[in-house]
Order: structure tokens, then C-alpha cells, then sequence
């Protein structure tokens, strides 16, 4: 349910307001807004008497969502989120604020890696990607370095300063991840309904989810695994458009599902990137879609670079090598600048 308080009420009615419908145990969001003050409810709001919540002196209106993603609703929250990291300092991601992460599909090695953060950083980004646990369709195929590779992400880190961004597959390693202290945890777009990891998710830790869109999943699910996130305490979600499997196989990996931006802009208030490698599987065409992700309004871009894409253990027909992706750093910040006036 959505109440919206009356402009010039003083914080002190808010709060009694809030703290009635919390003792029925409702969870209440505040948003202040530049015009509007709302109160978002979530939970059995059956138990309230809208006629007597509309007559409240402080209540300009109330209505029922009816919505089945509620804490992702753009209607609790009318301005955009911005997520910010655990620490509370460096880059933010969301309401203008633009998340260029960069780096190998995997880890492969410190050379490697180290190499790629340090030129992607003088390149203009501002998150390094790299994973260390990769979900692999084959059994035989490299399936990541796992905690040595980890390791060599924070030295990355260490050395560059760039937050990370990796994925993590398995609850097992959560804790891993935790103590770490890894930036923003992804979750593939494999594990993007693996309901257990989202719960846990959202009990275990406050760091930034950066959420896949499932291989064929809709905007609803995707909005519902946020959900989980969210409903069980780790507001800090942002959402990855990644492409989603079609009737296309010849000429591309997956179909770049553009709309998702601007619908889910409409829908919620979690910022949304896209991710144009997995989306194409085709370093050709990842600096045009990449740019046409950020016209449709995206929030940030992650993107694949290996210093040797002919060689690299994954991933490497779709990843860009650094000088290929410091050309498109600098028409993605001339573009989001344009776009900004
Ligand atoms: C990845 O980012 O390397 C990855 C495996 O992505 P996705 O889950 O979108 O396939
Ligand atoms: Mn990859």
C-alpha cells in the first residue's frame, strides 16, 4: 500500500503515523521526495481500514499496490536509488551516477590481471570485473582460479584502487566473500532464481547485488529475484540487462532485450546496467551496443577486456582488448555527458 502524506506535516505526526503501522506488523518505508512524502507498506495491509487511513488529517491519499514486486517498486520509492558500497566511499552507482566496470571474463592469472585492472583504470572505468568461480556450460571447459582468484582480485585492488565486482555461484562461499570483503557481488544469470542464495543474500550482507537477468528470464522475475533480496534486508540492488536466449543463434550469443532499460526505469527505482558481452558474444559489436545501452538510459556498463582475447580461457570471442575499450570509455563518457544536458 502507498500513503502519501500531506506536504508541510511535521516528522513528529510521520513517525506516530509510522510507528501505529508498525505495531501491526507492517514494514514501513519512508521516502522523502523534493514534493511528496510516501510511506510505502509491505505485508498483510488487509488488517488496515483504508477509509479511516484516507480521513487522517495527515494522509493526502492511499491506495493498494497491487504490483506483486513491492520493495523494488518504483511507487514505494519515486526517485531513483543509488547504491552505494559497503564502506560508504568510492564510486556510486545509480541516479546519475555512471558504473563503468571493466575486466576479463575470469581471472587467469596476476599477470593477467593486474595488467587488464591497470590499463582499464587509465582507460576510465571505475569498477574491475574478473571471475574467480565461473558457471561453465562444460564440465571440461576452465571453471575459474576460485579463491586464488579472489586473492589476486584484491591485489588488483589493492594496486588500483578500483573496487571489484565478482561472481559468487555457491552459498558455500558467501562467507568467503564476506570476510573478503568483496565490493559488489554478482549473481550470474544462471543463479538469477536460486532463491536460497537471494535470501541469504539479503540476511548475510549490506554490499552492493549486482543481479543478472536469468537466460530466459522476464523483467517480472527479474524484478521478484530482487525481491528476495531486498524483502530480506539488502536494499542494494542493481539490476543487469545481460541478454536473453531468442530464436537467434547463427550470428548472436543472446538477444540485447534494449527495452529492459527503459521499462524497468519505469518499474522500479534500482539502477540498471547492461552488459553487451554476454549479450552479443561478439567484440564487434560490443562498443555499439554498449553505446546504445547508455542512450536507452542505462546506469552503468560491464563490459569484458583481456589483453589476448585469442588466447583467453573464456570468453575471449566477446571480450575487448584494452585499447578497443578505452575508445569506447571515451565515447560512452562524451555520450552520457550529452545526455545529461
Ligand atoms: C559473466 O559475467 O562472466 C557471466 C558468466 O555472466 P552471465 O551470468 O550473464 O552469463
Ligand atoms: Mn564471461
Amino acid at each position: 500500500m502507498i500513503v502519501v502524506i500531506r506536504p508541510d506535516v511535521s516528522q513528529e505526526k510521520i513517525d506516530h503515523l509510522i510507528k501505529w503501522l508498525s505495531d501491526k506488523e507492517l514494514i514501513v518505508r519512508e521516502f522523502h521526495g523534493e514534493k511528496q512524502n510516501v510511506l510505502g507498506l509491505i505485508g498483510n495491509t488487509k488488517c488496515i481500514d483504508m477509509d479511516m487511513l484516507k480521513s487522517l488529517d495527515i494522509v493526502e491519499s492511499a491506495s493498494d499496490m497491487n504490483d506483486t514486486f513491492k520493495a523494488s517498486n518504483r511507487k514505494m520509492h519515486p526517485a531513483d536509488s543509488i547504491v552505494n558500497l559497503e564502506s560508504g566511499t568510492g564510486p556510486k552507482i545509480g541516479g546519475g551516477n555512471f558504473a563503468l566496470i571493466a575486466g576479463p571474463c575470469s581471472v587467469e592469472s596476476r599477470e593477467q590481471l593486474t595488467g587488464i585492472a591497470k590499463d582499464v583504470k587509465v582507460a576510465g572505468a571505475n569498477f574491475l570485473r574478473g571471475g574467480a568461480f565461473k558457471p561453465r556450460t562444460s564440465p571440461y571447459d576452465f571453471q575459474g582460479m576460485g579463491s586464488a582468484g579472489l586473492e589476486i582480485l584484491l591485489e588488483a585492488r589493492e594496486a588500483t584502487g578500483l573496487p571489484i565486482v565478482t561472481e559468487l555461484m555457491y552459498l558455500h562461499n558467501l562467507d568467503e566473500f564476506i570476510e573478503k570483503k568483496i565490493d559488489v557481488i554478482q549473481i550470474g544469470a544462471r543463479n538469477t532464481q536460486n532463491y536460497d542464495l537471494l535470501k541469504e543474500l539479503g540476511r548475510s550482507t549490506k554490499a552492493p547485488i549486482l543481479l543478472k537477468r536469468g537466460l530466459a528470464g522476464t523483467l517480472k522475475e527479474l524484478l521478484m529475484s530482487a525481491e528476495y533480496i531486498m524483502a530480506n534486508g539488502n536494499e542494494n540492488v542493481i539490476l543487469c540487462e545481460r541478454g536473453i536466449r531468442t530464436y537467434e543463434q547463427d550470428y548472436a550469443r543472446n538477444t540485447l532485450d534494449l527495452s529492459a532499460v527503459p521499462i524497468l526505469k519505469k518499474l522500479t527505482h534500482l539502477p540498471i546496467i547492461v552488459d553487451p558481452s554476454h549479450a552479443t558474444g561478439r567484440s564487434d559489436i560490443v562498443p555499439s551496443m554498449a553505446l546504445a545501452a547508455v542512450a536507452a538510459g542505462a546506469d552503468g556498463i560491464i563490459v569484458e577486456v583481456h589483453n589476448d582475447p585469442k588466447n583467453a580461457l573464456c570468453d575471449g570471442a566477446q571480450s575487448l582488448t584494452p585499447k578497443e575499450f578505452a575508445k569506447l570509455s571515451k565515447k560512452i563518457t562524451k555520450l552520457h555527458k550529452a545526455l545529461e544536458e
